[in-house]
């Protein structure tokens, strides 16, 4: 059996859209799991979208998520340069050969011409194609053409008759009418190949098996395979993924931030979850299993098992997974992937930050909501005092009026400001005010805190503010309820 080798094209525009994540991990698994080669090509033959630094941003975005390639731009392989824009010369050759097959044609209409002739079919209520008005030039017509240093640009002379079809391996049979196809460009006229005809060049130069990429190119499949077949090369195998979708009617977009790589690097999302969870996202294992390292997807990985249906890249679902992941965080990593967001409210506060971690964890789903949650830290939020009120702790303003006064000289009263200081303190105190312990605690988070919910209790969080900050916040807290 021949081995499989797919490759991964992206062109570099500056960012890693997360559907092109997604098409690299899938060709990345099949890879591996067929004992293959993944390959990296970066596809800049469009000089007018090159963006300084994107290729990168590529190798980045692809070495972090684990993905490396066995063959690419920087580590070589047999069949380099891996750089379209390397390989320039290499293309007008083979669009000559097929010029002398009659498979293609020189092409010297010019823009103004064919603007004029679009213009004309739209007002007809026709969409324009190509007319193959210079398919009718005569060799000696065209020689003189040449000659007289006229720009030219070579294109793909395609039947207008018949039907073209191929087998996807996840859309099954396509087939389209021939009349729908144009007469598409090969060669530019600065001597540039298209993306379309450098991608069939690339791809059998380079011995691509499976070509896997967004279904946006399914249209295109039938003229990419002329190409082929006129030179008499293999087909590889065809592979079109469906687009990653926000929901049933919107795409991921830039707008709202959700669609590139590094919009959720940057929001604090793990790459393993953000991986584990675009994996799932258009294609599904056949189990129950929802949890995968990279290892366990190149074990699972089954080309037959990707969706036909659009992937809804469904960003709770990832919250929830991300959230997972954070929990199985060893401790150390944890504090140190948390601590930049502590520092954004508790730059110079002189906190805990390993306690503060250590009550953080288990409430972290994606690090960028971190800063809300400890806010109340950094500063004492304005509260209703209605908060005050718990059924369940027996509190209730007037219980606070009351408890407050009381637990303000036990907690000046405290030398060594650890938690296990203060709470044993505060503990030893209650029995003697004919209190339930909710009826204190509650009461004590509520003051210093300001609200319900908190990470960790009354004894960790007057832990974190230290003692001067208890003591003020508790003051505070009783000037408040009269
Ligand atoms: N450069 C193309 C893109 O970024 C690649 C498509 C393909 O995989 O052939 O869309």
């Amino acid at each position: 059996m021949t081995e499989v080798r797919t490759r991964f094209a992206p062109s570099p525009t500056g960012f890693m859209h997360l559907g092109g994540v997604r098409t690299a991990l899938y060709n990345y698994l099949f890879a591996k799991k067929m004992g293959g080669k993944f390959i990296l090509r970066i596809e800049d033959t469009d000089q007018e979208r090159y963006v300084e630094g994107a290729t990168d941003v590529i190798y980045d975005t692809l070495k972090g998520c684990g993905m490396n390639w066995d063959e690419g731009p920087d580590v070589g392989g047999d069949w380099g340069p891996y750089v379209q824009s390397e390989r320039k010369n290499l293309y007008m050759p083979y669009a000559k050969q097929l010029v002398e097959k009659g498979a293609a044609y020189y092409c010297f209409c010019t823009e103004c011409e064919l603007k004029e002739r679009r213009a004309q079919a739209e007002a007809r209520g026709e969409v324009f194609k190509y007319d193959k008005k210079c398919l009718g030039l005569s060799k000696e017509e065209v020689q003189a053409k040449l000659d007289a240093g006229l720009p030219y640009v070579i294109r793909l002379n395609c039947p207008t008759e018949g039907e073209s079809s191929y087998d996807d391996v996840v859309f099954g049979h396509i087939s389209f009418p021939n009349s729908d196809l144009d007469d598409m460009v090969l060669m530019k006229a600065d001597g540039m190949p298209t993306y379309n005809f450098a991608n069939v060049i690339d791809d059998h130069l380079m011995g691509i098996t499976h070509v896997m990429r967004g279904m946006e190119y399914l249209s295109s499949t039938p003229k990419y395979n002329l190409l082929y077949n006129a030179f008499g090369w293999e087909i590889p195998q065809y592979i079109h993924l469906t687009t990653v979708m926000r929901d049933a009617t919107h795409k991921l977009s830039k707008r709202d931030g959700d669609a590139y790589y590094s919009d959720f690097i940057g929001k604090g999302y793990l790459k393993e979850a953000l991986i584990n969870y675009l994996a799932l996202v258009g294609w599904n294992p056949g189990t129950d299993q929802e949890f995968f390292t990279m290892d366990e997807l190149i074990d699972a990985f089954d080309i037959h098992r990707l969706n036909n249906s659009p992937g809804i890249f469904d960003v709770n679902k990832l919250d929830w997974m991300n959230s997972q992941y954070i929990q199985k965080l060893d401790p150390d990593k944890y504090l140190a992937m948390a601590t930049p967001w502590f520092e954004k409210v508790l730059a110079g506060k002189n906190i805990d930050y390993r306690r503060l971690a250590q009550l953080m964890q288990s409430r972290t789903d994606i690090f960028s909501r971190i800063p809300e949650k400890i806010a109340f830290l950094a500063q004492m939020p304005d509260y209703d005092t209605a908060i005050f009120f718990n059924k369940k702790q027996k509190s209730d303003v007037d219980v606070a009026r009351e408890v407050l006064p009381k637990l303000l000289p036990v907690l000046e009263g405290i030398q060594d400001w650890t938690e296990a200081n203060i709470h044993d303190t505060v503990m030893a105190q209650i029995p003697a005010w004919g209190k339930k312990n909710g009826a204190v605690l509650w009461p004590m988070r509520i003051a210093i805190s300001g609200q319900e919910s908190t990470p960790g209790g009354a004894f960790e969080i007057a832990y974190l503010l230290g003692k001067d900050e208890t003591i003020r916040r508790i003051r505070a807290s009783m000037e408040k309820l009269g």
